[in-house]
């Protein structure tokens, strides 16, 4: 049975990362003992946690001030953990509120200081990125979203700040080239373009660290978390694992460039066909479509649930539009095969013949 998982996240993942990732779940390495029974401290561990980081570090080009955390938890924990390190309590930071995950983000932020909205896109429904702001150059930081999943926008260029910059690139991670070290700390839960649920990766520029005067708990302080390699106390072993098995399909894949150019061929395909067939329609500004979520809805709403019972018969998971906006999201993340992008645009056409 041909499957298509345009799942918003959890989402696809490289088949053969599956494959690997089961195999070591009842035989890790040859050791006859699963990766679930195997000690953090053993150099059986040591070594995924050390090419994962290996290879995150080289993916991604990072200079040698940037460190590459991999930490226990969703995006969601770092909303927190980015001000509890980076925002003083009588301090200013400033935040894009692009969507649903920015909002959650300046709400968590709130907890710890000051936070000024620099920008945001509430006015047209989060349907276009804002493009002119300034942001205060006594601002702690610039926190925006990449890409944001729910509503299917994305930034094609990095903001202009002289502040530090930090962005959450949970659903962007690694699909596209850019200049990583402009970033003062990247994070991203793992379970949208990079594996399995309840690790986060985080890269961070050390320089930027142990500023604020608030105490901060163990468990929270990225300088204990880099003194400890990522190993503070038990790590997600499995989560980490997949990560690093995906991490391994991408350069493979070619690296970043690699995966970018065909990430960028589905979703032209994708677009193509929405702008081609009167049936359907994207509402978000063009130069902002996201290459990850496509988010667009039909014309008429009345087709919608005839459209999503065709995309379920044909095995089509995953192409309901979140709760907040309805219509589609078709998620196009790295690990989703060209082909089926194809089988999607292929039934959309038949879709639309059958009810013109
Ligand atoms: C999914 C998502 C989150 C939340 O991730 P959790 O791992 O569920 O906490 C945050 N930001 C973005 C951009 C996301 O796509």
């Amino acid at each position: 049975m041909t499957v298509h998982n345009f799942n918003a996240g959890p989402s696809i993942l490289p088949k053969e990362v599956l494959e690997q990732a089961s195999e070591a779940l009842v035989n890790f390495n040859n050791s006859g003992l699963s990766i679930l029974e195997i000690g953090h401290r053993t150099p059986l561990f040591q070594n995924i946690m050390d090419e994962a980081v290996s290879l995150a570090r080289e993916l991604m080009n990072l200079d040698s001030h940037h460190e590459v955390l991999f930490l226990h938890g969703g995006a969601t924990t770092q909303f927190m953990q980015v001000p509890y390190n980076l925002l003083d309590e009588t301090k200013t930071a400033a935040y894009i509120d692009n969507g649903v995950w920015g909002s959650k983000a300046v709400k968590e932020a709130r907890l710890f200081g000051n936070v000024e909205v620099v920008a945001s896109s509430k006015d047209k429904d989060h349907t276009y990125i804002p493009k002119d702001f300034s942001v205060p150059a006594d601002a702690a930081y610039l926190h925006y979203t990449t890409n944001n999943t729910i509503e299917g926008t994305q930034w094609n260029t990095i903001p202009e700040t002289d502040v530090p910059l930090i962005a959450d690139m949970s659903s962007d991670i690694l699909s596209r080239q850019m200049n990583f070290n402009r970033f003062a700390l990247i994070y991203a839960g793992a379970q949208k373009n990079m594996g399995a649920a309840g690790v986060n990766l985080v890269v961070v520029n050390k320089n930027i660290l142990g500023k604020v005067s608030r105490k901060i708990p163990t468990i929270m302080d990225y300088r204990i978390h880099i003194e400890n390699g990522s190993m503070l106390n038990t790590p997600p072993v499995f989560a980490i694992y997949v990560s690093m098995l995906t991490l391994r399909w991408l350069k493979k894949m070619g690296g970043v460039a690699g995966i970018e150019k065909i990430n960028n061929e589905k979703a032209s395909l994708l677009y193509e066909a929405i702008e081609r067939l009167p049936m359907f329609k994207a509402k978000v500004a063009e130069e902002d479509r996201s290459k990850m979520n496509i988010v667009f809805v039909a014309a008429n709403p009345d087709i919608e649930k005839d459209f999503l019972e065709v995309c379920k018969k044909e095995n089509m998971y995953g192409v309901k539009g979140h709760r907040l906006v309805g219509g589609f999201r078709v998620s196009l993340y790295n690990a989703l095969p060209l082909s089926s992008v194809k089988a999607f645009t292929a039934l959309m056409e038949d879709f639309s013949s059958r009810y013109n």
